[in-house]
């Protein structure tokens, strides 16, 4: 963990994991020590997550802390405060491909953007703009779930219903964290419906 004074230069930090991995409790961690060191923080979340609350960002564990729903990437640069010095953003994965620029921007006007999402989607491929966030990012962490079936560390998202959708919001009913040996997308499609299997797989 570094202890690089943020208010003189950017830097970008990427949380990433599957789901279940607490990538939004370390999200929280982190705004939390922020606010104690009385740092000016807002923190963003796409205003398609739903699941749980309207406005707070919410994690498995039941921690929160309240947030400003947005409904695309630039629009958090048009809801930044003066005072902000650091942005924090939660499931950065359902943000447009903006989402790039418009991290790289804050990074360069020297704002301190901690960023949380998914890496990869139900079908274990890179999810949206992660890849590039992941590249630009200065500090990278990959937090990992426990797998359902064997206890071992977690880097999937195992979709346990029928849907071929990229986007499906989901709890403990639609998705299970699974480590690598126990990820089957093959037995996800065995299981789908013919009408679903014709559906495009974006
Ligand atoms: P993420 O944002 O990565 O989806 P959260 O931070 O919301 O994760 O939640 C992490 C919490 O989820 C854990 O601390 C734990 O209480 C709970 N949890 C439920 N199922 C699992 C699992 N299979 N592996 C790890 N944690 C789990
Ligand atoms: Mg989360």
């Amino acid at each position: 963990m570094s202890y690089f004074p943020y208010n003189f230069h950017g830097h970008i930090e990427v949380i990433c994991g599957p789901m279940f991995s607490g990538k939004t409790e370390e999200l929280i961690r982190r705004v939390r020590r922020a606010q104690i060191a009385r740092q000016k923080i807002q923190i963003f979340k796409p205003a398609l997550d739903t699941r749980y609350d309207e406005v707070q960002v919410v994690s498995h564990s039941a921690q929160s802390i309240p947030s400003e729903p947005v409904e695309s990437a630039r629009d958090i640069l048009k809801h930044l405060k003066d005072s902000t010095r650091i942005v924090a953003i939660d499931e950065v994965q359902f943000f447009d491909k903006a989402i790039v620029e418009v991290v790289s921007k804050l990074a360069e006007r020297g704002y301190r953007v901690i960023c949380a999402g998914l890496d990869l989607d139900y079908k274990s491929v890179p999810f949206g703009a992660m890849p590039e966030l992941l590249a630009i990012a200065d500090e990278v962490i990959k937090v990992k779930a426990i797998c359902t079936i064997c206890g071992a560390p977690a880097s999937r998202s195992q979709r346990i219903i029928q849907s071929v959708d990229q986007v499906v919001l989901g709890e403990k009913n639609e998705y299970e964290a699974r480590c690598r040996g126990h990820f089957d997308y093959e037995s996800h499609l065995r299981n789908l419906d013919e009408s679903e299997k014709s559906a495009p797989l974006n």
